[in-house]
């Protein structure tokens, strides 16, 4: 099964930037995947494309096989996303944000309070569960993105350099969370611009460069090169 499928991806901004020149990609189901570039390489454009934030000029892209033209919110469905910044209300405490999140794709509320307690409780966050989100250290709000895009049990989860100012031994623990999570088959894709995060987490990358993928390959092949 094919997880993620872009072919042919084209991104113009409206201010002529070509973000992304012409992608295409393939990502297996229970895979951990890496997209790596520098600065300005195309990945959020990426990212944005695949969870329909940003309109694309051209191109085909599947979640799990449905077409986000045409059957977009099987799509979304099947994707969780946690983008890089903070897009939360910094004023609801953490159960509400995961509960409300969970309601957005018609989770039942009993089930969405229980899915809520596990993952505050696996990403150690339970016992801040009714404050406000604005409390939160930045490591800890970057954990509740994370929370918040598996409430509906995803297949497909996307994270845009999750690690982001988060300092080494919290993005250990990080780390150590996605690959359970991944061991128990949800397919991982990241975004990062540090060849180490991608060297610990994962099997597959591609390697993108002024919107343009230069390299797709496993890990293993990757680093022999090196
Ligand atoms: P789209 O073609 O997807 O509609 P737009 O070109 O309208 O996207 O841009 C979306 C928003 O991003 C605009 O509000 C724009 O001001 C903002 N923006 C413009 N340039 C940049 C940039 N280099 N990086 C990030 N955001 C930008
Ligand atoms: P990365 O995530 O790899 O850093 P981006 O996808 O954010 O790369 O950016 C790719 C290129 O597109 C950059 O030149 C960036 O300035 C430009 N860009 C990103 N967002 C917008 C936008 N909304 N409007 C115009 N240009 C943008």
């Amino acid at each position: 099964t094919v997880a993620l499928n872009i072919s042919g991806l084209k991104k113009t901004y409206k201010n002529g930037v070509e973000a992304v020149k012409s992608i295409d990609l393939k990502v297996n189901k229970g895979d951990f995947f890496a997209l790596l570039g520098p600065n300005g390489a195309g990945k959020s454009t990426t990212i944005g494309v695949i969870a329909s934030l940003v309109n694309k000029s051209q191109g085909k892209v599947e979640i799990f096989g449905h077409d986000i033209d045409t059957h977009l919110e099987l799509a979304k469905a099947e994707l969780g996303l946690v983008p890089q910044e903070f897009n939360f209300s910094m004023f609801e405490t953490l159960n509400n944000i995961l509960v409300t999140q969970a309601g957005y794709y018609g989770v039942p509320r009993a089930e969405a309070f229980k899915r809520a307690e596990k993952y505050l409780k696996q990403l150690e966050l339970f016992d801040k569960k009714d404050m406000a989100a604005r409390t939160l250290s930045g490591g800890m709000k970057r954990r509740l993105m994370i929370a918040r895009a598996l409430m509906h049990n995803p297949k497909l989860l996307i994270l845009d350099e999750p690690t982001a100012g988060v300092d080494i031994e919290l993005r250990r623990s990080m780390w150590q969370f996605l690959k359970e999570l991944n061991e128990q088959g949800v397919t991982i894709i990241l975004t990062t611009h540090y060849l180490e995060e991608a060297e610990m987490l994962c099997k597959n990358i591609a390697i993108i460069d002024k919107g343009v993928i230069v390299e797709d390959t496993s890990m293993k092949a990757l680093l022999a090169k090196l």
